[in-house]
């Protein structure tokens, strides 16, 4: 139905089982003549994310959306099956709730102790009502296990390599079993040989690039097919994620991980024009330096802290709790028109030239 139809038109929008797809509103606004839609939970067990539209006056099928769009909800127009979220959020918006996670299920990749990026954004998320995945690399189970009983809602902890195929269809078919769709994976894996950072760049080794591009690099790109068809399931989704500057400018030592952080964010742009039409967004977040476990192995690292304190407009190094609340942001529907795009989250060093 078009804007300005008759003023009679009601809707039913049936949501999907909770502990499926987010639920966002309980109510969805029709913005053209203030009537209310309901909204109803379908009972438990039912097949997930089944949108039927009762509308009395009678639409043509050209005018069904393919793709959900909040102005396409505000319109009236019939939202496609396995599309609820998009009229859910327009009552979100209109709710100004666009940053609530509640209902919405992540999977964060990443976490190796409580100074990872990746944890900081599970935290941010998991607050805001997200209930979440992680996996780990072998050597962290105790710590990420640990690490998750601190989450609201328990968490599912998987083991998973990056670098194996097998690991990554094991953890989205655990996921689908557990949560029945997905909304946001965080990438926050990354991995360069330790002679691969201290050596002239002119001797990194064939093995040390193939190694750094395929877990750096090539990672987001089997992760991100992985979630697709889970994320389809639930009308689309957000996938994140992490870089750093020296993607784009020389930092002493950062040598091979520089090149894979140029591999990665070309990624997001080839990855978000990929999926875009499945209304899976990608993003990266360029975060500015921070002490972790990964930074460690980049030697010299305290003296890049040093130079951004000096030099960044700010005059300050960035927390990880301040990447993940720009992290949130994109993953969140209050950056549900971004993607494809790198957002730099580094007290403004980015911008200086001296
Ligand atoms: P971190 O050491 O806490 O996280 C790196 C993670 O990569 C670890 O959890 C590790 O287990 C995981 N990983 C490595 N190889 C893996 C594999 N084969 N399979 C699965 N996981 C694997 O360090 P961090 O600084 O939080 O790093 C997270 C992301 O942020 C990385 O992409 C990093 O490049 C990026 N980043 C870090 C900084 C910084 O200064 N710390 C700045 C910008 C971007």
């Amino acid at each position: 139905m078009e804007a300005g139809a008759s003023s009679k038109a009601t809707r039913t929008v049936i949501v999907p089982a909770a502990g499926r797809c987010a639920l966002q509103a309980p109510r969805v606004q029709d913005s053209r003549r203030g009537s209310v839609d309901r909204v109803r939970a379908p009972a438990p067990g039912r097949a997930a994310l089944r949108a039927t539209a009762r509308v009395r006056d009678s639409v043509p099928p050209a005018i069904v959306p393919r793709r959900p769009a909040a102005s396409g909800a505000a319109a009236g127009q019939v939202p496609a099956p396995g599309r609820v979220r998009a009229a859910a959020v327009a009552g979100a918006s209109a709710a100004g709730d666009v940053s609530d996670f509640t209902g919405k299920h992540g999977l964060i990749v990443g976490v190796a102790n409580k100074r990872s990026i990746a944890w900081a954004i599970a935290q941010a998320t998991a607050r805001r009502g997200a209930r979440l995945a992680l996996t780990y690399q072998g050597r962290f189970e105790e710590h990420v296990n640990e690490l998750s009983q601190g989450l609201g809602e328990p968490a599912l902890v998987l083991p998973c390599d990056v670098a194996s195929d097998g690991d990554i269809d094991a953890v989205f078919a655990r996921i689908d079993q557990e949560f029945g769709g997905l909304d946001f994976v965080v990438h926050g894996a990354a991995f360069a040989q330790r002679e691969e950072l201290s050596a002239p760049f002119t001797n990194t080794s064939r093995e040390g690039f193939r190694v750094a591009l395929d877990i750096s690099a090539y990672s987001l790109i089997a992760l991100a097919r992985g979630a697709v068809p889970l994320m389809e399931k639930c009308g689309g989704g957000s996938i994140l994620t992490l870089t750093y500057l020296g993607s784009d400018r020389v930092f002493p030592n950062y040598n091979v991980m520089g090149v894979a952080k140029a591999a990665l964010e070309s990624t997001v742009r080839y990855l978000a024009a990929d999926i875009g039409p499945k209304n899976i967004r990608v993003n990266a977040v360029s975060a500015g330096p921070i002490k972790t476990l990964a930074a460690a192995g980049i030697s010299g690292f305290s003296s890049i802290l040093n130079v951004y304190r000096e030099r960044a407009p700010l005059r300050r190094n960035v927390e990880a709790a301040e990447v993940a609340e720009a992290a949130a942001f994109l993953l969140s529907d209050a950056g549900k028109a971004i993607t494809g795009e790198v957002l730099m989250v580094d007290s403004g060093f980015h911008i200086t030239g001296m």
